[in-house]
């Protein structure tokens, strides 16, 4: 389940400790490959990655991007998947699928408790899956294009956010906070927004998404397998006293797709699935 801002802090450690350092060995789990790997080279993933240099670490909206001459490892960990860093002693995690160790005696390892991620060994990155359709950046995108991508969508607008062609980087749960921060109901209809809700969505994804990246840096040091989201104002926070008006958290749906939001702060819309 990792968005922009935990990916983003995970591509700020990595590019401080593993950009510059070969891969010695490479450990997939099973032996006989792990299924979240895909190797669109069809060439031997090891043999590739073994004795290369990491040479760029970057995030893509929900990927990140593991560059070596002419190869890259793109990396979408999906609802499950997280990468660690650990020393070569260092009891790992269930589910670990993938260990790269690295010349600086740290290994770098994907865990996936549902196998629900996929690394992709490439050497065109628009050829892996979802890639080449990703929408702008949020923190690249300005307001007027903001306004001008959103005139092509219609439905919810917390599904549009979610939509990686529309804008690259937010699932379900920053897709929460940021309709809180905008106090928009999940379910408002993107044709019922007036030009003023449409600046508010754009400042509130600018500041909820930026507030989340300094709160993520601060709580994940280099752990960048934990996920911290206790700062989070309504996402899984069902019950609990809005940060803003303290009425409870509203909870609508179910597993990995519920929508938390404040009735009070966040009004209108169609409610659905109650
Ligand atoms: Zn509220």
């Amino acid at each position: 389940m990792p968005e922009l801002p935990e990916l983003e802090v995970v591509k700020e450690v990595l590019q401080r400790c593993v950009v510059g350092t070969q891969i010695a060995r490479v450990e997939i789990v099973p032996p006989g490959g792990a299924i979240v790997i895909r190797d669109l080279t069809r060439g031997d993933f090891s043999a590739a990655l073994t004795g290369a240099t990491i040479s760029v670490v970057a995030r893509r909206g929900k990927f990140l991007v593991l560059s070596f001459p002419s190869l890259y490892l793109a990396i979408n960990p999906k609802l499950t998947g997280r990468l660690q860093l650990a020393g070569r002693s260092d009891k790992r995690m269930a589910k670990t699928h993938l260990v790269l160790a690295l010349s600086s005696g740290d290994e770098l390892r994907y865990v996936d408790q549902k196998t629900m991620g996929q690394l992709y060994l490439t050497r065109d990155l628009n050829a892996a899956p979802d890639f080449a359709g990703l929408g702008p950046e949020p923190f690249d995108i300005s307001r007027d294009e903001f306004r001008a991508r959103l005139q092509k969508y219609r439905g919810e607008i917390k599904g549009i956010l979610t939509r990686g062609d529309f804008i690259a980087g937010i699932g379900n749960a920053y897709a929460d906070e940021i309709l809180w921060h905008a106090r928009l109901h999940p379910y408002r209809k993107r044709t019922q927004l007036t030009p003023e809700e449409i600046a508010r969505l754009y400042e509130a994804m600018q500041r909820a998404l930026r507030d989340a990246v300094e709160q993520v840096r601060a709580e994940m040091g280099e752990q960048i397998h934990l996920k911290p989201r206790d700062f989070l104002a309504v996402h899984m926070k069902t019950g609990e006293p809005c940060p803003r008006c303290g009425a409870p958290i509203s909870l609508v749906g179910a597993n990995q797709r519920i929508t938390n939001f404040c009735r009070t702060c966040q009004p209108g819309g169609l409610i659905k699935g109650m």
